[in-house]
């Protein structure tokens, strides 16, 4: 998997990956875990 081509899906910025399970989008200062080698990313649905 090429963790470049996968950006946020809120504000579409690319994602930077913070540790081996863990994405994080600069501009949303959000963070997206990585399961089973794919990222969850999910909209927060609270
Ligand atoms: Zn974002």
């Amino acid at each position: 998997m090429n963790i470049e081509l996968i950006c946020c899906p809120i504000c579409q910025s690319d994602l930077e990956k913070k540790s081996e399970f863990i994405l994080f989008c600069d501009s949303c200062n959000k963070e997206y875990i990585i399961k089973n080698d794919i990222p969850v990313l999910l909209k927060e649905r609270i």
